[in-house]
């Protein structure tokens, strides 16, 4: 593969010319955000405008020391914890590498993420396989890739992986419970309650019953209780609910059956800013509350404190990444509107569509006078519901070739990127000390011919 290496670009953040305004750093915007010659936005010293150049858009542009920091702002803010990155947000080889580097496992929720994750090198043992219908060839695939941790979601599962495992080498599982917290942005990603498809109510004595179920494999080794909520929560309070929650069912468990199970996973969800004046989740304080709680807990219930477990994904990838369009046509209605397409849209980033999630957009590459402006930022795919970002705001003069650049678009959108009318997915390159390096090629028409085998 070439690698395409782009010179280190010189600036004096502020100063130069045509520079983009100080006010995007901070915010959703990757620490390593600087304004760069000509109206660029620098990020990890690499000029977005200079990159959609180089490497055509839509581009997604990663920002190593970005998602490295933040992996490594776990490690430090919860050192006795275990810290699992969540593939699903986003992966690739790189990605598991920095994540191992920086001394996180990872939690897998398909074969196709196991897999990758194994062939770039990342310990099995260091990996945790969960989701709710896991079908037979994936629990082979975790068994044979020797997987440290399996999370038992339904009942079909239990008798399905006891069948697979020998006594003599037992898995390791955590039975995924739903404690009855309603937390997160949207009903679609609420799984800590009931009336969803994920885990084992408590309430009504399911998760209980799981627990009795698997305690009676002698192949399974039940390690502890898991929990996800949900997404995007920017509150630490619901963690300190399962916490409770979660504390209630290990002492319930030592009571009846006189184990004491060493783990407990309070799942991911951590929030991250979308726009400038977000809240995220606090990491130091979700540390100190979540680990006082645990122990305060556990000492009212007179058990050992569990390992704690966390799995964020978003609160490492999505701040990590900046999407870069190309605008196509700018189009003013009878009615006042002014809608602004791009060269991207609902395949590359389809949770504004999904989810009505709010994106903050900014001009790079050319300098504006012109004052701003309400505009839809809309994609290119052929469905009304195609907008990326509603009532921006945007010069006035913005044209047809002009860049736009989508802070926080690291997490959920490459991942759930779709071959809607088969327009490809994106290029992703890392951006490190003012090199860029293709990681992930766009995908072409020929891509999808490819797959083709019939006519
Ligand atoms: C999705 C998911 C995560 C990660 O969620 P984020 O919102 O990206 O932090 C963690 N654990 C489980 C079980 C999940 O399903």
């Amino acid at each position: 593969m070439t690698q395409l290496i782009a010179p280190p670009v010189p600036t004096t953040p502020g100063t130069a010319p045509g520079a983009v305004s100080a006010d995007v750093l901070g915010g959703p915007w990757p620490a390593t955000a600087r304004p760069g010659r000509g109206a660029d936005l620098l990020i990890g010293g690499v000029g977005l405008a200079e990159a959609a150049e180089r490497f055509g858009t839509p581009l997604y542009v990663l920002d190593e020391a970005e998602a490295r920091g933040r992996a490594r702002a776990y490690r430090r803010a919860l050192p006795h914890a275990e810290v699992l990155y969540a593939a699903k947000a986003f992966l690739c080889s790189a990605m598991a590498d920095w994540v191992e580097q920086e001394g996180l496992g990872l939690d897998v929720c398909s074969s196709g993420e196991l897999w990758l994750a194994v062939s770039a090198g990342f310990p099995a043992q260091r990996i945790l396989l969960h989701g709710n219908a896991k079908s037979p060839e994936e629990l082979r695939l975790a068994r044979r890739l020797r997987v440290g941790r399996i999370v038992i979601d339904g009942p079909a599962e239990i008798a399905r992986l006891a069948a697979l495992v020998a006594a003599d080498t037992p898995q390791k599982v955590l039975v995924r419970i739903v404690p009855g917290i309603a937390a997160g942005h949207h009903a679609a990603v609420r799984t800590g309650v009931g009336g969803q498809k994920f885990g084992f109510p408590v309430e009504g004595g399911d998760a209980a019953d799981a627990i009795a179920r698997v305690l009676d494999q002698p192949g399974l080794e039940l390690a502890g209780l898991h929990c996800h909520l949900g997404s995007q929560i920017t509150s630490v309070e619901p963690y300190l609910e399962a916490v409770d929650a979660v504390v209630r069912l290990l002492a319930e468990t030592r009571d009846r059956h006189g184990v004491e199970l060493p783990e407990l996973d309070l799942g991911g969800g951590h929030g991250i800013r979308y726009l400038p004046g977000d809240e995220e989740l606090d990491l130091a304080e979700f540390a100190v509350r979540v680990t006082d709680r645990l122990a305060v807990r556990c000492a009212e219930a007179d058990l050992d404190v569990p390992r704690l477990i966390v799995e964020p994904g978003r609160a490492i990838a999505g701040p990590a990444a900046v999407a870069v369009y190309r605008v196509l046509s700018v189009k003013h209605t009878a009615d006042g509107r002014c809608f602004v397409a791009v060269d991207g849209g609902m395949s590359d980033n389809p949770r504004p569509a999904l989810y009505g999630s709010p994106y903050t957009v900014r001009l790079v590459g050319r300098r504006s006078e012109a004052g701003e402006t309400r505009v839809d930022v809309v994609g290119r795919h052929c469905e009304a519901g195609d907008v990326l970002v509603r009532d921006a705001a945007l010069p006035a003069d913005l044209r047809p070739g002009d860049l736009l650049a989508m802070p926080a678009s690291g997490a959920y959108q490459l991942s759930m990127a779709s071959g809607y009318n088969l327009v490809g997915r994106p290029a992703v390159v890392a951006v490190k000390d003012g090199r860029a390096r293709l990681l992930i090629r766009r995908e072409t028409v020929e891509d999808f011919r490819l797959r083709e085998v019939g006519r």
